[in-house]
Order: structure tokens, then C-alpha cells, then sequence
């Protein structure tokens, strides 16, 4: 009696270890995954890390919700970080940051990059921005690096939010190609040759090709450099404001990327000229698979019932775009026909741009969702480009889709947009591991 009662005990808790262990597998993403290497998340320009907004429990990613650990998955089966890097720094100076803080290191912005940008107060090695690879051995209290085990064998897939996908793909040609100036002080990243370290890349919302915005905005500024200046000829003068108190050795092909690397700025990389020339020195690497997601929250211009804010554009015209209702309120005033409230100062919605020298912005580039042109989000010009169809190439961008009524803080979830934002990350996690 006794000895069929324990049995019946460890048959019925075998059924009940059976039958977890069956649930756990149907819900256990990594069950089916072909891999599960790390995923590290990397914000746009004014972005910030997990630390930054602590007490009020508002994350970059996700808003008043948290990405991260969605993407982790309900039994933390994914390896997925969020990186914090300069908020209005350029892309190289977030590539070098992004590196160090994946990998483990002091952060070095490169001597040749720095010698040139000197003027700015730019200092190679910031005392103290490190990240350590060995928990067990850090009397300095830095930091952990997010994969320190990060190589060829170890890659990572890498997710950028707006000026985010910038930075992953200036990350990508320091690692395979190393910088253009070639010698930069020894510094690790910039000698290349790290190829397959990153295994895909998926931009969100990035202005491949720069956004209207800027331009829109102070379309009666002056730009930081002159677009004449930028097409000149390397051996031309620098521009005055960006001039640097050493001129580096000219090497012939490095010249295109002299002419860009005057302006170690994102107000310019995210201009559709600054974004061009960034474009001719930064490739699209045949080892990694990259993928890009659009987005719009703008509409046609319509006599009526279009979901766009009548308040603000009450008059519309057919051939333009004006904001959606539920766009945030911080971008509506600029996404229009007109930026409001300077009437006949043109927004996004109608800009262009046809003088000589500069790259056109015409009708193609209307649709936007408040900070970012949708016809920039799909991959950088003059790269290679498919539509994904549910098999993955690598070495060429690899559309998935463009979310329609998505603003530009709707892919990132802010500030509690979990219907809208979820089935975006669900849709990436779906693509990279099956990778
Ligand atoms: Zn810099």
C-alpha cells in the first residue's frame, strides 16, 4: 500500500514535471531559435540608458513599459541590454562609446579623430569612461560590459532606434574596416578586421538619409557648413568653424572621408547632404544582415476625414502630408504642410530642397512621422535594398515594413504604447533569432 502510494506520488509528480516541461518548451522562443546570441538596444540622438530616468520608471525603451524584458522573454531566455551612449554626440564618438561598453574597455575616441576635432575640446581618452569585462577584479567600480566574450564567435545583434542605427553602422565599418585615418593611437576598435562580430542589424525609424526636419526648422538658418564647402576638394580650406588646428596626412581615398570627418557633428550627419556624404565612406557590410522598419504618422491632405489634427491644419491640399491626430504633440507643430504656428514657413509635410550640390528632397520625402522623412527609414542610398519576404540576405538592407499611424516616440513605446510598440519587438526577436 505504502510503497504504491510513493509511486503513485513520483509517477503523478513525473506527469506534473512532464507536462511543465512541455508548456515550457511551447513558450520558450529559444527552443525553436537557430541561435540566441545577445541583442543589445542603441537609442537615438537625446536618448538615454537604463539609468537615466530610475525613479520615475521611465525607460527609453518602452516608455512606462520595458522592452528589454519583453524581448527577454517570460523566462529571461534572451540576453538583451540596453547601451547608453552620447545623447548629442556624433556617430563616431557613439560607436566608440558603444564598443567599449559591449566589449569592456576605456572609451578612445581615436588620436586622428580627436587631433582633428581638438577644437571642440575633444579628448581622446575621457578619464573614467570605462566599462570592465571582469566583474571579480574592479577596484575602480566601472560599470559591467554587456558581452565581453563579443567576437566573431560570440556576435551580437544590434537594434537602433533613430540616430541609433547611425551609430551601429559607423560601428560596423570601424570594426571590419577599421578608421580611414588607419593609425589612430592603437586603439583596438579602429584596427579592423573584426568581421562576423555582429550578426544583424535592425534600424528603427533612422534617418538613412537624413531627415527634413533640421532644414524645415531653420530653413532660413545657416547651415553648419556650407554645402559648397563639403563638395569642395580636400585639399580646399576647412570650413571656418569646424577647422582643425592639424591638418592629418592626406592618403588619396581617405580624401571623401576628410571632407565629411570636418563635421564631427549630429546636426549635420542628420541633414540629407551631411547624411549623404556619411553614406559614401560608411559601407553595407557583406557579413552582417541588416533589416529596417519604417514608420508614418502623417496623412495625405483631405477636405475632411483624414484622422489628421484639423485644429492645426483646418485648409489641407491633396499633395501634401499633415500630422495625424495622435501624433505627439511635441513633433505636430513641424510634420505639416506648414510649420505651425509661422504660417508659410514650410514643415516637413511639404519641404523640399532642389539647389545645386544638395541632395533633392521632393515630393517622395512628405510622409514623415514628426522627426524622421519615411522614405529615409528604408536603407541608406546608393546601398543595396530588398523587401524582406521571410528569408534573410545578408550584405544588403532587408525591408520589413512600414507601420502606419506610428510616430517617431510610437517605435520606442513612449510613453505607454504597448499595443502599438510590441508586435514590433516581437517581430524583430522572431527575424534575428531564427537567424
Ligand atoms: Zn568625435
Amino acid at each position: 500500500m505504502r510503497a504504491s502510494l510513493c509511486a503513485a506520488r513520483l509517477c503523478s509528480s513525473f506527469a506534473t514535471f512532464a507536462s511543465l516541461a512541455a508548456v515550457a518548451a511551447l513558450h520558450t522562443p529559444a527552443a525553436h531559435a537557430a541561435n540566441n546570441d545577445p541583442v543589445v538596444l542603441v537609442h537615438g540622438f537625446l536618448g538615454f540608458g537604463p539609468e537615466a530616468f530610475q525613479s520615475s520608471g521611465f525607460k527609453y525603451w518602452g516608455g512606462f513599459n520595458d522592452l528589454v524584458a519583453h524581448m527577454r522573454g517570460p523566462n529571461g531566455e534572451h540576453r538583451v541590454f540596453a547601451a547608453s551612449v552620447g545623447p548629442v554626440s556624433s556617430s563616431w564618438d557613439r560607436a566608440a562609446e558603444l564598443y567599449y561598453q559591449i566589449k569592456g574597455g576605456c572609451v578612445d575616441y581615436g588620436s586622428k579623430h580627436t587631433a582633428r576635432h581638438a577644437h571642440d575640446g575633444a579628448i581622446q581618452k575621457p578619464p573614467g569612461k570605462c566599462w570592465t569585462a571582469d566583474p571579480a577584479n574592479n577596484p575602480e567600480n566601472y560599470p559591467i560590459a554587456l558581452h565581453p566574450a563579443w567576437d566573431a564567435q560570440h556576435p551580437v545583434h544590434l537594434v537602433g532606434h533613430s540616430q541609433g542605427g547611425q551609430t551601429i553602422r559607423l560601428l560596423i565599418e570601424l570594426l571590419e574596416n577599421g578608421s580611414p585615418d588607419v593609425d589612430e593611437g592603437g586603439a583596438e576598435l579602429y584596427l579592423g578586421g573584426k568581421l562576423k562580430w555582429v550578426k544583424s542589424v535592425t534600424t528603427l525609424a533612422t534617418p538613412h538619409n537624413g531627415s527634413s526636419l533640421r532644414e524645415a526648422m531653420f530653413g532660413v538658418m545657416p547651415l553648419p557648413v556650407a554645402p559648397t564647402e563639403v563638395a569642395a576638394p580636400a585639399d580646399a580650406p576647412p570650413a571656418p568653424q569646424a577647422a582643425p588646428r592639424q591638418r592629418p596626412p592626406q592618403r588619396g581615398a581617405k580624401a571623401a572621408f576628410w571632407k565629411q570627418s570636418v563635421i564631427d557633428s549630429v546636426q549635420w550627419e542628420m541633414t540629407p547632404d551631411g547624411a549623404k556624404e556619411f553614406n559614401k565612406w560608411v559601407r553595407t557590410s557583406p557579413h552582417v544582415y541588416y533589416f529596417s522598419m519604417a514608420n508614418v504618422a502623417t496623412e495625405s491632405g483631405s477636405y475632411c476625414c483624414n484622422e489628421t489634427d484639423r485644429m492645426l491644419a483646418p485648409i489641407q491640399s491633396v499633395q501634401y502630408q499633415y500630422p495625424r491626430k495622435d501624433m505627439a504633440p511635441l513633433t505636430k507643430p513641424y510634420a505639416g504642410e506648414y510649420i505651425v504656428p509661422s504660417l508659410f514657413r514650410p514643415g516637413m509635410g511639404s519641404y523640399t530642397q532642389f539647389g545645386a550640390g544638395r541632395v533633392r528632397v521632393d515630393e517622395a520625402w512628405f510622409p514623415n512621422d514628426g522627426v524622421v522623412n519615411t522614405v529615409s527609414m528604408k536603407s541608406p542610398a546608393g546601398h543595396p535594398v530588398r523587401e524582406f519576404d521571410g528569408t534573410a540576405v545578408a550584405g544588403t538592407w532587408n525591408f520589413v515594413a512600414t507601420y502606419r499611424g506610428h510616430d517617431h516616440f510610437d517605435m520606442v513605446g513612449w510613453p505607454r504604447k504597448e499595443e502599438l510598440t510590441l508586435p514590433i519587438y516581437d517581430n524583430i526577436s522572431k527575424i534575428i533569432f531564427a537567424l
